[in-house]
């Protein structure tokens, strides 16, 4: 239920309805906005009688969130919500981020080289799994914990924030020490106990569609976060279970605007697994970005051929250095742009430059 106040509401008039919220038993969260305030009761069981509260002083209207999830959905928040991973790299503004780099950390020496070769083609966020869900117990798992230390070193060296996975509940505090967003991926999409994890830790989460799941039940597996009081959560279109098996999954693209419909979270898109074969993550990344995502996430390897997972969907750097290049042919002709990475990757411009110098 949302608490809608009247624009010229009173700061006491706010903490009264708070307080009544309390009293009742459920958990009030403030939501100031540009003109007024709106108040959300969380954990609504179906018996709270809006009337008490919509006899208060300064209530304008009380609206029941007709969706089965609620601070997920645009009724709760009309405004479209921004991810901030690091200074300059934030999803769901007028920028589209490229998260890239390869699907697992095979090395220091692999990740580093791949960190510099996307962040040089224009990537904002270096992607890499040191924790890595396999369909077979005899595949590649990661390097764990030694994984996690070279993500950091490739982000000293190059200062692009990183976006890696958390298997499980206790895993997610040791990635959540290195990560600058912790992903949660397709297998995991309903592990709530991991869901509530992430919600509780506090940082940016991306939340990968399950390849099974529908529409509402990722919104739902974003609500689990969103309840815990984080509401740092990209949504991602990873492709979903089909019946042909000339592509790896069914890379959803309506799911973009579908969820930028019923959803204020950001998405991007993932056409890597989407797909899962090279030659057509490259079209499909300029279709994720066409329907308007938020970013997309590309697997990028130094040496595709040698990869120890997912090598077949992995495009070569200078593909990627492509792509880039039409990502921002497709962003100009939408009225938006590619993120140009953290700020503190920027060089300063000339006119910057111009006006220190006091020119
Ligand atoms: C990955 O990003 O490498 C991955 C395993 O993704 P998904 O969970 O979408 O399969
Ligand atoms: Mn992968």
């Amino acid at each position: 239920m949302l608490v809608v106040m009247q624009n010229h509401a009173t700061q006491e008039q706010i903490d009264r309805v708070v307080e009544t919220i309390r009293e009742m038993g459920y958990e009030a969260r403030p939501m100031p906005g540009e003109t007024r305030t709106t108040v959300g009761l969380v954990g609504n069981d179906g018996r709270v009688d809006g009337s008490r509260i919509e006899s208060l002083a300064g209530v304008a209207e009380v609206i029941h969130v007709s969706k089965p999830y609620k601070q997920v959905s645009r009724e709760w928040k009309e405004a479209n919500t921004v991810v901030t991973i690091a200074p300059g790299v934030s999803f769901g503004g007028q920028d589209i981020v490229i998260v890239a780099g390869p699907c697992s950390v095979e090395s220091e020496e692999q990740i580093v080289t791949a960190a510099k070769q996307v962040r040089d083609a224009g990537a904002s966020a270096l992607r890499g799994g040191a924790f890595k869900p396999r369909s077979s117990p005899y595949s590649f798992q990661g390097l764990g914990k030694k994984g996690l230390e070279f993500l950091a070193t490739a982000r000293a060296e190059t200062g692009l924030p990183v976006v890696t996975e958390a298997l499980d509940e206790e895993g997610a505090h040791l990635v959540a020490e290195y990560a600058d967003m912790l992903q949660i991926g397709a297998r995991n999409m309903q592990n709530y106990s991991l869901l509530r994890a992430v919600g509780r830790i506090g940082k940016p989460v991306l939340l990968k569609r399950g390849m099974a799941a529908t529409i509402t039940d990722l919104l739902m597996s974003a609500e689990y976060i969103l309840a815990e009081g984080n509401g740092q959560v990209v949504l991602c279109e990873r492709g979903i279970r089909s019946f042909d098996n000339l592509t790896r999954n069914l890379f959803d693209l309506t799911a973009i605007p579908l969820v930028q419909r019923l959803s204020h979270l950001p998405i991007i898109g993932d056409p890597s697994h989407g797909t899962g074969l090279r030659d057509k993550v490259i079209p499909m990344a300029r279709a994720a970005v066409a329907a308007g995502a938020d970013g997309v996430i590309v697997e990028v390897h130094p040496n595709p051929d040698r990869a120890l997972s997912d090598g077949g969907q992995s495009l070569y750097p200078d593909q990627f250095a492509r792509l880039v290049a039409e990502l921002r042919a497709i962003t100009n002709a939408i009225g938006r742009s590619v993120s140009s990475g953290p700020t503190s990757n920027r060089q300063p411009s000339a006119r910057g430059t111009a006006a220190k110098a006091g020119v």
